[in-house]
């Protein structure tokens, strides 16, 4: 009998050009669809000769791409939009597949990526300088906002189709060329939405895109023609990417890793709170940089809160995210769930009282299902406090009132994200001045900017000095120009 063999899916292109090419390197990552471990694709370990031809690409395509007038840029990104109106479905089809979440999470990640497409299309305004006229005697001042050239931008795994909608619509309609690296786990979203971008009318090597993983990052951070680099991903690359990036004189803006507090007084609304704590704690099975990972409760809002998010975490339905009653999806990959199950072991190790056990939950046999996990009486000295999980894991850090809960917060040396749930205006004034996280949350667990405002995280949550999308965006991918005139 001839024996039988997997197939290996077919590796994906580079996008060079405009066109479809293949990598120079043999050297393949599979990417695996989370929920069943089954083979996707499989996606080539570019490095640094795929990531010349990318960027040779977008430097050659740069002096014709700057010289088209803004309006004509716009009107390339508005036939984007109407493209991606019509991709939706597919699309957040791609994301499911590829990332785990489930459907109607993708939907929704996809439409936030929309908007982004939406503000770079107002580029025309966006773009705008300043004047002064008569700065002195028969002279004027302005300044210009001009792209910076040939932008690079690397992307994490868990919002395939956002983060890259965070980067090239803004850079490309400043008038800048773009190579992109999607994250090696979820390649394809990114690759189609560039291909799309394409069928919208952008010239050939405008935006091209390469695969791989800390290889093909180096050669980009290294290349002596990206003028600029934007990074999402974990607090480890991030430092490594803004160092190194810096060291070749290139600009950076790097958003990086995330432990989130939320805390709820005994005031708050505790039907609001539960569902809100749950979204954030548990949507996308944890792994969001705005995810809520600490749970904070003030004084008497322990016991209630704490039953109630037990409850529902116990009933959370863990499964295909293609499904309905799916509640919740898998984890990106096995070391990812086994991270969640060390974290589990340590907390148990420590004495801390484990409420939800995600290990017990059932799920498919084969995709990386772990089911919700609440942890109660956590130390805040603790790695369950202070370590990024990236996972379905809730911890509890029991405090007796505001300011001290606001100390628990700060004490983090990130600083993405955290919310307050109360109905007490002078406690939500107090958190919002006080709490040391670029995104706050006042009875909203998910506190995310839209794409018109910065996504703003602090302390080891960024590094540089421009966020992405809104107008800091728009400001990162463009050096400022001041022209003095006189004619008299
Ligand atoms: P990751 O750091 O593993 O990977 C991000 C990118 O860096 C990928 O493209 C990957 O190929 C590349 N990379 C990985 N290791 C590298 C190395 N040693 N050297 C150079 N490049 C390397 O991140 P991830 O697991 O894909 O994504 C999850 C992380 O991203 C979490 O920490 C999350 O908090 C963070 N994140 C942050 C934000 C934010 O805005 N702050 C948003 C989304 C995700």
């Amino acid at each position: 009998m001839p024996e039988t063999t997997t197939p290996v899916p077919a590796a994906l292109p580079l996008l060079v050009d405009g066109a479809r090419v293949p990598a120079v390197t043999p050297d393949l990552l599979p990417v695996v669809e989370p929920a069943t471990g089954r083979a996707l694709a499989s996606v080539p370990r570019g490095g640094p000769r795929e990531v010349d031809l990318a960027v040779q690409s977008a430097a050659r395509a740069f002096p014709a791409w700057r010289d088209v007038p803004v309006p004509e840029r716009a009107q390339v990104l508005f036939r984007y939009k109407a493209i991606l109106e019509r991709e939706h479905e597919s699309l957040a089809r791609s994301v499911s597949r590829e990332n785990g979440k489930l459907l109607d999470d993708a939907r929704n990640e996809v439409r936030r990526g929309i908007e982004v497409v939406d503000f770079a299309c107002g580029m025309p305004t966006l773009a705008q300088g300043r004047t002064v006229e008569g700065i002195a005697r028969g002279i004027d001042s302005h300044t210009w906002r001009v792209p910076v050239g040939v932008v690079a931008g690397i992307c994490p795994f868990n919002f395939p189709a956002m983060i890259p909608l965070w980067m090239f619509p803004i850079a490309i309609a400043a008038g800048n060329t773009f190579v992109l690296k999607p994250s090696e786990r979820t390649p394809q979203t990114g690759l189609r939405l560039a291909e799309l971008l394409l069928e919208a009318g952008l010239p050939p090597g405008v935006l091209n895109v390469v695969h791989g993983a800390r290889e093909a990052v180096d050669a980009l951070l290294d290349h002596a023609l990206v003028r600029a680099v934007s990074f999402v991903g974990s607090e480890a690359v991030a430092r490594h990417v803004y160092a190194r990036a810096a060291a070749s004189g290139k600009r950076v803006q790097a958003m990086a890793g995330a432990k989130n507090h939320l805390l709820v007084l005994p005031d708050a609304d505790l039907d609001l709170t539960v569902k809100a704590v749950m979204g954030s704690a548990f949507g996308a099975a944890g792994q969001r940089c705005l995810a809520g990972s600490v749970l904070v409760p003030v004084g008497k809002a322990a016991e209630p809160l704490l039953e109630r998010i037990a409850a529902e975490a116990r009933a959370t339905r863990v499964g295909d995210p293609f499904a309905q009653d799916s509640a919740m999806g898998p984890v990106i990959r096995e070391d990812a769930r086994a991270r969640v199950r060390r974290f589990i072991e340590q907390g148990l190790s420590e004495g801390a009282a484990l409420l939800v056990d995600g290990r017990a939950a059932p799920g498919a046999a084969d995709g990386f299902f772990i089911g919700p996990t609440l942890f109660d009486r956590v130390s805040p000295d603790s790695a369950l406090a202070k370590e990024e999980i990236f996972g379905p894991l809730l911890s509890t850090v029991r405090t007796g009132s505001v300011e001290e809960a606001v100390a628990v917060a700060n004490r983090s040396r990130f600083g993405n994200a955290a919310s307050i749930f109360t109905t007490s205006g002078r406690a939500a004034a107090y958190f919002r001045r006080n709490v040391e996280a670029g995104m706050i949350g006042v009875n909203v667990g998910v506190a995310a900017p839209m794409a018109f405002f910065p996504f703003a995280g602090w302390k080891g949550s960024f590094f540089g000095d421009l966020h992405a999308t809104g107008e800091d965006a728009v400001r990162f991918y463009t050096e400022t120009r001041v022209v003095v005139e006189r004619w008299s």
